[in-house]
């Protein structure tokens, strides 16, 4: 095992600056200063294959000053004095299947999450793939819940009625010499992760499955089990689930603070009123290292690596019919699949991530240079695509922890405490295994408080908003009849009709902001992304609710649609 001093050497002699290490609750504290954020993450790096349980990362750069979380602008005393069983913190995937999870027993259920809506942040912002779970390393949590979340993926789509399509992934070698050393080295973990069904595919078995494939490829590997899955419409799914199952979310509700009394939170303070839970659930993203601050149990460092996606038309989706991915040693060797090509269930394709350390956690703009390097490195593999098809960019923040883990746990030093921190990929494929082990813990840890019992009326089915472009003739005049507005289209490219954005204004998490209806309807997500409806959207919004246009937010905060009113 790595001492301090020698961890302390290591970060010395690669970085020629002086770090400081010692141990705090069984993690490698570091501190210091350093020039750039890449020797952050570099000492981080070399810290963390010491056997300390994780790393605490506290080293600044000169001259770089991070900003604090975004709060919401809301200050009001909605949720002032509640005593839930249990606060889920974070309305991500995991948030919200955690939630949904946990609705399936008689206890008081809150989310809170900062942001105006579920699915902000990493859980819109990434591929929807439901990954097969070879790329893990074996052994971690990541492989384990991968694995068996990818199983559980697709019955929870069918009860949440959300679209799921079992792909597969071709990973494609472009020469012999990489063909045979990446060949036995995904055979391998596959089945030491227990991937069920991967196997060596020719050139002619890939040609044939997808025609549109370059010819310059030496052979690939095929992993049966990949899947797609929108996974905005899938957060929504399992919060709304979990609302009609009795779950309370409070949005615009960002945690301040948190107060114990001996090793127990007693009360959890936000921008809407202080919290008194009994069980806290730590589901924050790229801040659940914030959060285990305020609660004075820090053991880990979320360092956020991004990535960036470009979109392409859809009328380029019949190019493709699977996600490919294209080997190179770096992949092999690195912590992220290195991006690929992915025909999402909507029908479009998908190009990237790439992955990259920076600082910001909440930074969500695109770099012209990486972008063109993902898309040069990936659009050439299919015959028929180039730069002019894409039709938007979008960028996320994975939240990873130095340990490269998930940590999947009830807290070391804190009673009622859990975490599930640390998800970056593949967390969404991971998530119902996530949630169904935090489940577990959860009400394991209540049961030593309260008589914690299964609801016997527990609703597993949603219906979900009804999407028009999917149905026949026959069932689309059918909804019509019942109510006009479904046959009014205010979408053109992705042909959303008026009656579902007034569904979506309506359900059990309503969506009062622009890309609020987007995610639940895809209005706004076809080639003019959203020129032509945004305003028409913002007007059905303020008809419904009664808002002043100029109030209406493209997400929340101060995104206002409008400047000011001219006449
Ligand atoms: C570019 C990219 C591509 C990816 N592709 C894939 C993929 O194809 N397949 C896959 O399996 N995984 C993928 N991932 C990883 C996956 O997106 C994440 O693992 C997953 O979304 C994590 O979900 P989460 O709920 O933990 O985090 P988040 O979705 O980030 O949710 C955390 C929430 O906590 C809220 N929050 C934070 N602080 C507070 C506070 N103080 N008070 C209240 N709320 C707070 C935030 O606002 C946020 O909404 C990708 C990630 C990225 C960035």
């Amino acid at each position: 095992m790595n001492t301090l001093s020698t961890i302390n050497n290591k970060i010395e002699k690669k970085l020629n600056s002086n770090i400081t290490c010692s141990e705090e609750n069984g993690a490698v504290k570091l501190e210091g200063e350093v020039k750039s954020w890449d020797e952050v993450v570099i000492a981080g790096q070399i810290a963390a294959k010491s056997k300390y349980r994780g790393v605490i990362n506290d080293i600044t750069v000169k001259g770089l000053d991070l900003p604090a979380f975004t709060k919401p602008h809301i200050v009001d005393k909605a949720i002032e004095g509640k005593k839930p069983d249990v606060m889920i913190i974070g309305g991500g995937i995991i948030g919200s299947a955690i939630a949904r999870a946990l609705s399936k027993w008689n206890i008081d259920i809150l989310l809170v999450e900062k942001e105006s809506d579920v699915a902000m942040h990493q859980s819109s912002r990434n591929d929807g793939m439901v990954h097969p779970g070879v790329n893990p390393h074996s052994g971690t949590l990541k492989a384990k819940y991968n694995v068996k979340g990818n199983e559980m993926f697709k019955q929870l789509a069918k009860e949440l009625n959300v679209p799921f399509r079992r792909i597969g992934t071709y990973v494609l070698f472009d020469s012999f010499v990489i063909k045979e050393i990446g060949s036995a080295y995904l055979l391998s973990k596959a089945k030491k992760n227990g991937v069920k069904g991967v196997r060596r595919v020719s050139i002619k078995e890939i040609k044939k499955a997808e025609p549109h494939i370059n010819d310059n490829i030496a052979g690939g590997i095929y992993m049966p089990t990949t899947g797609v899955c929108p996974p905005y419409e899938m957060t929504v799914a399992l919060a709304e689930n979990a609302v009609i199952n009795g779950a309370v979310v409070s949005l615009n509700t960002a945690v301040l603070d948190i107060k114990k009394y001996k090793d127990n939170i007693t009360e959890v303070v936000t921008n809407r009123g202080s919290v008194y839970p009994k069980v806290v659930i730590n589901a924050a993203g790229v801040f659940s290292d914030k959060i285990a601050e305020m609660a004075g149990d820090r053991f880990f460092t979320i360092h956020p690596r991004k990535g960036e996606i470009a979109l392409l038309d859809k009328n380029k989706g019949n190019l493709l019919d699977s996600v490919t991915s294209i080997v190179s040693t770096k992949l092999l060797k690195g912590n992220t699949k290195g991006g690929g090509l992915v025909k999402t269930a909507e029908g479009n394709i998908l190009v990237g991530p790439s992955a990259y350390e920076q600082p910001y956690k909440e930074d969500y703009s695109t770099n012209r240079k990486i972008m063109n390097e993902v898309l040069d490195k990936n659009l050439p593999y299919v015959k028929g695509l180039n730069k002019g098809d894409v039709i938007t960019y979008l960028s996320g923040t994975r939240a990873a922890t130095y340990k490269e883990d998930f940590i999947i746990e009830k807290s070391q030093k804190v009673s009622n405490l859990i975490y599930v921190a640390g998800i970056q990929s593949p967390g969404y494929a991971s998530s119902p295994a996530i949630a169904e082990e935090i489940e577990r813990i959860t009400i394991e840890t209540l049961k030593k408080e309260m008589k914690v019992i299964k609801k016997v009326n527990f609703i597993k089915q949603r219906k979900g908003i009804p999407n028009l472009k999917e149905l026949s003739k026959d069932e689309r005049a059918e909804l019509i009849q019942k109510r006009k507005e479904y046959g009014q289209i205010i979408c053109r490219c992705e042909e959303v009709s008026k009656g579902e954005i007034l569904d979506a204004i309506h359900s059990p998490i309503p969506a009062l902001t622009i890309d609020a209806i987007k995610r639940r309807t895809r209005a706004g997500m076809g080639r003019c992304q959203g020129g032509f409806c945004s305003p028409l959207v913002a007007d059905i919004i303020k008809q419904e609710t009664g808002k002043e246009l100029i109030d209406i937010t493209k997400k929340g905060g101060d995104s206002y649609l409008l400047y000011k009113a001219t006449k």
